[in-house]
């Protein structure tokens, strides 16, 4: 393959991609590729990535523990912590068991091998790419259904080869809009489907920090297969699956992207901990307050603005302005204006529909977000 020709390819039409490097702590202001910006572009969405209370706790981990793991779980890599932790998770989503993993890109990949070797996959086609890439993985078919339509998931649902295994993001990571969950956990229950839901961007932040099962009034009886992360409104990096201590079991003696990497450094697991006990505590209901406070004024802005904002409260905005190379060049007049709020271009959004995906934070100032308005207004016009 010509490298060089494919790249220009991808620059010619608006999807070249590059690293910007920051430098020190997350928070509602960084320092992005040297210049102090707005932070309007991460999932740290109570500010806990970089609060103190959860950096002491890692500080402490690491003296307990050392740096790494030394192995994978199953050899001596089973840092007791990590038992700990599991048990917290389990609980906060109301399920029997959890298992930890690395990353939500990883779990995913693991958890659709493990727990749909036959059968049919039914995914919304907004899911995230780690659920798609996970279903193409495992043994079963892989079936798209049109993104939060039910009837065409009904009608997919007596037509494929059992048993089927129904997965769903809770929060659409790049619209920001919710999953019908309880719609969905009814069809699953009336055709013995498994109901899988990616809560990435729910945990910590939706149903008092349950997640968005819980906000939906659902329990884990709905929702037998809750995945979760640690990078997201935990702060830290990592994610689990919480589920029935069978379906654990079975992640622990099947799941290979559990079973063949190093566990994560077990101080990350402290960190993990101090920042469920923050979510769990009178903070943490104090920062999702200030966190829909945050994003009812920028939601009422952009709406102003003449953009659709998605219901269901979730932190993350997107403003869909269609086309690539049109979101990039808003996104860099913004980035001149002080403020970060990055572009979203196909491949991780459908054709014509790329945008600005802009995320709050509890961290945030009133003022702050006045000012990302006035950058977006005195960006509309640009191509
Ligand atoms: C971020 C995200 C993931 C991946 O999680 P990482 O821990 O960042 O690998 C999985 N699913 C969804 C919906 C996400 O938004």
């Amino acid at each position: 393959m010509d490298f060089s020709a494919q790249l220009d390819a991808l620059k010619a039409q608006g999807r070249y991609r590059s690293l910007t490097p920051v430098d020190g702590a997350q928070g509602a202001e960084i320092v992005f590729g040297g210049q102090p910006v707005l932070n309007f572009a991460s999932n740290n969405y109570l500010g806990l990535a970089a609060h103190p209370r959860v950096v002491e706790a890692v500080h402490r981990g690491l003296d307990e523990w050392g740096f790494g793991a030394g192995a994978a779980r199953l050899i001596c890599g089973d840092a007791r912590v990590f038992h700990r932790l599991e048990e917290r998770l389990a609980a906060l989503k109301g399920a029997q068991a959890a298992v930890l993993f690395n990353s939500g890109y990883q779990a995913n990949l693991a958890l659709m091998q493990a727990l749909a070797p036959e059968g049919t996959i039914l995914c919304d086609r907004l899911n995230h790419a780690s659920l798609i890439d996970g279903a193409r993985l495992a043994g079963a078919s892989l079936k798209v259904y049109r993104h939060g339509d039910m009837g065409h998931l009904a009608g997919m649902m007596g037509r494929y080869r059992t048993p089927l295994t129904i997965a769903t993001d809770g929060v659409f990571s790049m619209d920001g809009d919710l999953a019908p969950l309880a719609e969905l956990s009814k069809l699953a229950r009336e055709h013995h489907a498994l109901l899988i839901v990616d809560d990435a961007h729910g945990t910590g932040v939706l149903g008092d920090g349950r997640g968005s099962v819980h906000a939906a009034g659902l329990s884990a009886s709905d929702v037998p297969v809750q995945m979760g992360t640690l990078g997201k409104a935990l702060g830290g990096s990592g994610a689990f699956v919480a589920g029935s201590r069978e379906q654990i079991d079975w992640l622990v003696n099947t799941a290979r992207g559990f079973i063949f990497t190093t566990a994560m450094p077990p101080a990350l697991a402290c960190g993990a901990l101090a920042a469920l006990d923050i979510v769990e505590s009178d903070e943490g209901a104090v920062l999702r307050g200030q966190l829909a406070e945050n994003r009812a004024r920028l939601a009422a802005g952009i709406g102003q603005l003449g953009y659709a904002v998605p219901d269901g409260g979730t932190p993350i905005l997107p403003v869909v302005v269609g086309d690539a190379a049109r979101a990039v060049a808003i996104s860099k007049r913004m980035l001149a204006a002080g403020v970060l709020a990055p572009a979203v271009r196909p491949p991780t959004v459908p054709e014509g529909t790329s945008r600005l995906r802009i995320t709050v934070m509890a961290t945030h100032t009133a003022a702050q977000i006045d000012h990302l308005l006035a950058a977006l207004e005195g960006c509309r016009d640009a191509s």
